[in-house]
Parts: structure tokens; C-alpha cells; sequence
């Protein structure tokens, strides 16, 4: 079962304003089953809030495939997405119209199910399409089979160590894999209980772990907001130190913000790699080493393997039970994205002596050709966050005559601009001088999505 019952009375769900036990979420959703059996997907408006929850699982109960809908997301967007996917139905509509033409149902907390649980429906059959973050171009529709959810979360658990005692306090968005797969049906899975705090701020945070909880699930972005936001190393220690664990995923956890949180907390935020096309892919297990750019391990029963490595890096190839079923009519980046049964993740990585891997970016924009070498943009990127006049930093390549690409810097300074030169001299003098970048552009902020990743292709116009 894709969620089995356990332990009806714990708690299973806390948001701002209401939180609902194990047995409860069972039975409100098990109306909302009621109400899609039958269909074949279902979209759902997806605010971080119960009836999201309850949408979602209800849908599942019924074996009914989930299209979580960005409420922030555009309207070519979103018109984009329901043209895409073809829901019969939207669950949890928002009070200001964005102007969806479908057939409506709202989601009833204190609804309880009348009749008995549906059959468990097939491993293979799609749970989720889910968009993907459109980072690198227009979102793709991923087809998600349970077997993949399941096999996934179970993965986590284990090296994790997840029980149905952890409260995993996150401030996710509902519609990507991360807060919705990871921390809400991985938590409900464990019968555990998870902790929304509808927005984050550090001070939520702080409250969250001083109130019970014992996990936190964030993006790098959060980790950095709560090293500005906590003014000394005391107060950051008061928000998170008392973490079992704190996990860092869906974009690099810059190494500042990781030695910030260590030499304030004595904490070392694990971090765990993933897409929504494979959900997680690797993971930093609880009992393991956790050192700033290492995304652990391949979980367990999923293989990661390098392809065209060259010096040590190449590109994640991925096989296992938590692949995708193909993009969602999209044969052809479906064929694409797979050789002899793996996917081909865009993303290069080195793998460490103890079968651990270091991300060095995205293929595509995150590796610069330049002067003959392959520069991963993230080391850059580090080296420049480790200037005291950088505040946020990304780092491109750009087309060059004499190196073919030229290493680009994207700086938002912290205070008085540093110099090009100044900055070029530092990453030479901490990295090598072909990694020096050769021109700097200056900032207020870099371009990002809702997942706090730099959208790099932005950058460009
Ligand atoms: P699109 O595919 O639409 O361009 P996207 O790739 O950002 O968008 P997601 O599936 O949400 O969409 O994100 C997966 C990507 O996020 C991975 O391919 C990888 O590049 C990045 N990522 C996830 N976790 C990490 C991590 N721990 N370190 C570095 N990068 C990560
Ligand atoms: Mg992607």
C-alpha cells in the first residue's frame, strides 16, 4: 500500500491554523475519493495547506493521477499545463478565479468518508504528473508510477532513519516532488507527522524545533536565510540546533552556508540530490559523512553511475524502481532522455573515493568550456561566496573567440562593489587562474524560481 494506516490518533499533518491526525487525513480524503473515482487525472490547486493534502491523498485512494498546479504559476503557464495534462476535474479552486475552465470541487476538512476503502491500485499506474521546475526550459510533464513514490520514500527512511516519531518541520510549495512527495506523503508513509509552516521565516523555523520538531526539509535558500536572520551564532544555534537532521536539497547548498550552520550549531545539513523525473537519486544517510557538496551515496536499490567521465567527472546516468514512466506527451524528449534503460540526468558529478558524488552542475549551464579545460561553474561559485563583498554569486560561460567560452561572474554584492580584478584574483588564488572569471557583471539579485534555483538562462536574456 502506497499509505498505509498506522496510529490514527498521531498527528499527521500541522499547518498554520489546523492540524489534522492520521485517522482524520484518512477520512477526508477518503471523501475527496469519492468524489474523482472514476476519472483519470485530477488537478490539483496546490497551496501549502490541508486540503492540498487531503486532495492529494484522496486522489490516490482512488487511483486517480494527481496534477498539482503551481497557484503562483503564470497564465500562459498554467494555461500550458492544463492543455498538457487535460484534468477533468480541479480540486481545491482558488476564491480569485484564475479563469480555469473545468468542473470544480472544494475539499472539506471535516468531510468523513461513508463507504469502504477502494482497492489498492496497480505499482505501475501514474500517481503524479508533476511539472518540472522549468530551470532549463518549458516544463515537462513527468509520469510518476506509484511503485516509484513507494520504492523512493521507502529509501529515505531508511537512511534517514524516519519513524513515525520525527516531526519534519519544511515551508515547501505542494507542486514539485520535494515538499510534496518527500515531506508530505514520505511523512504520512512513516505515519510520522509533518509540520507546514505555510511560509517560512526563521523565526517559524526556530519556534518549529523549540516546539518538537525533529527533521527540517529545505532548499539552500532557506539555509542562507537563516544564517542572515539569526545575527549571531547563538541565535542560530537557539533555531536549529537541537535538529536530529537537516536536509539540503533541489539545487547545491553553497559551502558557506554549510560551514556557517556547522560552526554555529555543530549541525552538518545533510544533503540528498533528485528531480522530479527520478525523485531522489542519492542521500547523505544520517550515520554518514556529511561534508559541504557531497550528496551521498545512491540510496538503496536505485544505481547511479558516471557516463563520458573525463578528469574524474561525468554525466548521472539513473536505473531503479523510482524512474518515471516518460514525459507526458513528449516522446521525443522522452527517447532522448534515455539510454539502454537510464536516464540521463543533464547533471555532472565526480564520484569520491567512498562511492559518494560531488555535483558539478548541469551540462548544459553549469559546465564552461574554456581554454581546452571543463570548469564546473559551483566550485566558481563558492569561491567567489567566500569574498566577503559577495553576497549571492552564479557563474556561466559565454562564447569567446580565443577560449571558446569565457567564465562569466554574476555578483550581488554585499556593500561596496569589489573590483573585477579583485574578484578574478581571489577565485585564481583559491582555485587555479583558468578558473578565473573574465568578466563580472554586477547584480541587486540573481533570477530565481519559486525553489529558490538561479534560473541561469535569465542571465542571458
Ligand atoms: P527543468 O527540468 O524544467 O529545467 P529542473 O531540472 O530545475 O527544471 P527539477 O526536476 O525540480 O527541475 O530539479 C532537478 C534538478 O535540480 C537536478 O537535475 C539538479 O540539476 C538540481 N539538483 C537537485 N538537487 C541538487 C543538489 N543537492 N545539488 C545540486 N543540484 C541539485
Ligand atoms: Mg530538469
Amino acid at each position: 500500500m502506497l499509505l498505509p494506516q498506522s496510529a490514527p490518533e498521531r498527528v499527521a499533518v500541522r499547518f498554520p491554523g489546523l492540524t489534522l491526525t492520521h485517522g482524520e487525513v484518512a477520512s477526508a480524503a477518503g471523501a475527496v475519493a469519492e468524489k474523482v473515482r472514476g476519472c483519470s487525472r485530477v488537478a490539483v490547486w496546490a497551496t501549502p495547506s490541508p486540503e492540498t493534502v487531503l486532495a492529494v491523498v484522496g486522489c490516490l485512494a482512488a487511483g486517480v493521477a494527481v496534477v498539482p498546479l503551481n497557484p503562483k504559476v503564470g497564465a500562459r503557464e498554467l494555461a500550458h499545463i492544463l492543455a498538457d495534462s487535460a484534468p477533468e476535474l480541479l480540486l481545491h479552486a482558488p476564491a480569485d478565479d484564475p479563469g480555469i475552465d473545468l468542473p470544480r470541487h472544494a475539499v472539506d476538512v471535516a468531510a468523513r468518508v461513508s463507504g469502504e476503502p477502494l482497492p489498492e491500485p496497480d505499482g505501475e499506474s501514474v500517481a503524479f504528473v508533476v511539472y518540472t521546475s522549468g530551470t532549463t526550459g518549458p516544463p515537462k510533464g513527468v509520469l510518476l508510477p506509484r511503485r516509484a513514490v513507494a520504492s523512493n520514500l521507502d529509501a529515505l527512511a531508511e537512511i534517514w532513519a524516519w519513524t513515525p516519531e520525527d516531526v519534519v518541520v519544511h515551508a515547501l510549495p505542494l507542486f514539485h516532488v520535494h515538499g510534496l512527495i518527500v515531506g508530505v506523503l514520505g511523512t504520512l508513509r512513516r505515519g510520522g507527522t509533518m509540520w507546514h509552516l505555510g511560509r517560512f521565516t526563521s523565526a517559524a523555523v526556530g519556534q518549529a524545533f523549540r516546539d518538537g520538531a525533529t527533521v527540517m526539509f529545505g532548499v539552500p535558500t532557506m539555509y542562507h536565510r537563516l544564517g542572515l536572520d539569526c545575527a549571531t551564532d547563538a541565535d542560530l544555534a537557539a533555531a536549529v540546533g537541537r535538529a536530529r537532521l537537516l536536509v539540503s536539497g533541489s539545487a547545491a547548498l553553497p559551502a558557506t552556508d554549510h560551514a556557517r550552520i556547522t560552526e554555529a550549531t555543530g549541525q552538518r545539513v545533510v544533503e540528498r540530490y533528485g528531480m522530479t523525473e527520478t525523485l531522489m537519486n542519492c542521500g547523505v544517510r544520517a550515520d554518514g559523512e556529511r561534508r559541504p557538496g557531497i550528496v551521498g551515496p545512491a540510496l538503496p536499490g536505485v544505481e547511479v553511475r558516471l557516463a563520458d567521465v573525463v578528469d574524474g567527472m561525468g554525466e548521472i546516468e539513473v536505473r531503479g524502481p523510482n524512474l518515471f514512466l516518460g514525459y507526458l506527451n513528449r516522446p521525443d524528449a522522452t527517447a532522448a532522455a534515455f539510454v539502454d534503460g537510464w536516464f540521463r540526468t543533464g547533471d555532472m558529478a565526480v564520484r569520491e573515493a567512498d562511492g559518494a558524488f560531488r555535483i558539478v552542475g548541469r551540462r548544459a549551464t553549469d559546465l564552461i568550456k574554456s581554454g581546452g579545460y571543463k570548469i564546473g561553474a559551483g566550485e566558481i561559485e563558492n569561491a567567489l561566496l567566500e569574498h566577503p563583498g559577495v553576497a549571492e554569486a552564479a557563474v556561466t560561460g559565454e562564447p569567446d573567440d580565443d577560449l571558446g567560452e569565457r567564465i562569466v561572474a554574476w555578483v550581488v554584492p554585499d556593500g561596496e562593489p569589489p573590483s573585477a580584478a579583485e574578484l578574478a584574483d581571489h577565485v585564481a588564488a583559491l582555485l587555479a587562474p583558468h578558473k578565473r572569471p573574465r568578466v563580472v557583471r554586477y547584480l541587486d539579485a540573481l533570477p530565481r524560481n519559486e525553489m529558490g534555483k538561479v534560473t541561469k538562462r535569465a542571465l542571458h536574456g
